[in-house]
């Protein structure tokens, strides 16, 4: 099969540089584009990441090649793709907010999709927030974004933020099983990776916990209801349920974010054994298509009492699983777990990729 050329926004970051190294043998997607920041234009990708290679796995010879076109220059991208070098971008830009949401629609209008890892279009109405597992319907959004905005094969869609992909996809097996959650807190344990390079201080954060991520709490209780909403109305309308309180605290811990959460239940609350049953038999439409990176099991139950733990279960299954740990009644809510996945993989970069197969399949890229 041919490969679909896409192109990758940030692609010198920490989620740039992973999405390089995990399409590199993707069976359906290549990069044949790659750009970031003016001070990274104009070189070959090998030097301009030389000396800040985050990662064990490397990228192929011919990527090297490729010059590292200026993301803020949309042009270059539209002549990529007329060369057909880029059927479509992943963006993964550290920039303003305001920058990042005129840039992305820029692209979009130019007839480029674009597979976004950043928040500024989270709470666009139109834009759907996918978690390939809970919400593949949200993508009928799409073709309401483009008539409102008369763009043509061009359309944003986005990621969650990577705090909640330990959590999300439990919550969501449960509810479609018909347990109602109604009240949830959250506390997390966030990986450095997911501030990015060089992100927090070696002296803030070595030997040490800090317990702030600025705008993680709010982003952590709130997305959650825009993925469990229903496409209503030319958008997405939010869901009232759960009723999250997130602490987001920032730990010495290289990759995988943990969270660890209490719940409430509605009138109908299943046993820790029907719990843990759930999620061991959740499968949904990435598994049932067997899309490339769906995990084959997309919740991991563990059953000892010390796992899950970021090193040990972080990269399960691709890194795309969610592992989850310590099910046990709770004596405040009902029941509370440990949650722990992979923040720069399923909760980036990997997840993306899904997103993307999603689309493909769908017909919406490709
Ligand atoms: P990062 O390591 O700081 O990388 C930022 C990227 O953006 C680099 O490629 C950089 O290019 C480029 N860039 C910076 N300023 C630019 C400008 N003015 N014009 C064009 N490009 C510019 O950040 P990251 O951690 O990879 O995060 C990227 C995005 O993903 C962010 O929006 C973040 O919120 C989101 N995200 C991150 C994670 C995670 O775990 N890290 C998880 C989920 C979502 P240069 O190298 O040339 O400076």
């Amino acid at each position: 099969m041919r490969k679909i050329p896409v192109g990758v926004l940030g692609a010198t970051g920490m989620v740039g540089q992973n999405y390089i190294a995990l399409l590199s043998d993707h069976p359906w997607f290549e990069p044949r584009f790659v750009a970031a920041s003016p001070r990274s234009a104009g070189k070959p990708y090998k030097e301009a990441v030389a000396g800040r290679w985050h990662l064990e796995k490397t990228y192929k010879a011919a990527t090297g090649e490729l010059v590292v076109a200026d993301a803020n220059d949309v042009s270059t991208a539209v002549e990529a793709s007329k060369r057909g070098d880029c059927a479509f971008v992943f963006s993964a830009l550290e920039m303003g907010k305001d920058e990042i949401k005129a840039l992305e629609e820029a692209y979009a209008a130019a007839g480029i999709p674009v597979i976004s890892n950043a928040s500024a279009h989270r709470w666009t109405p139109d834009v759907p927030m996918l978690i390939a597992e809970v919400n593949p319907h949200h993508t009928d959004v799409i073709p309401l974004q483009q008539k409102a905005r008369g763009w043509g094969k061009g359309f944003i869609a986005v990621k969650p933020n990577c705090s909640i992909q330990s959590y999300m996809t439990p919550f969501y097996a449960l509810i479609e099983a018909g347990f109602e959650i109604r009240r949830a807190v959250v506390a997390t344990l966030q990986a450095v990776s997911g501030a990015g390079y060089p992100g927090v201080a070696s002296l803030d954060i070595i030997g040490n916990v800090v317990p702030f991520i600025g705008g993680e709490e709010e982003k952590s209780e709130k997305e959650p209801l825009k993925i469990l909403g229903a496409v209503s109305g030319g958008g997405i309308a939010n869901a009232e349920f759960p009723r999250i309180a997130a602490h987001c605290n920032r730990v010495p811990v290289v990759d995988g974010h943990t969270a660890c959460v209490s719940m409430e239940f509605g009138e109908k609350k299943p046993s820790i054994e029907e719990i843990k049953r759930i999620w061991r038999n959740f499968k949904a439409l990435p598994q049932e298509m067997n899309l490339p990176f769906a995990p084959v099991q997309p919740i991991i139950v563990r059953d000892e009492d010390n796992r899950p733990q970021p090193r040990k279960d972080g990269g399960a299954d691709k890194a795309m699983a969610v592992t989850v740990g310590r099910v046990r009644p709770c004596p405040v809510f009902d029941a509370r777990f440990v949650g722990c996945s992979h923040n720069t993989v399923r909760g980036a970069a990997g997840g993306g990729i899904l997103n993307a197969e999603l689309l493909k399949v769908k017909g919406y890229v490709g």
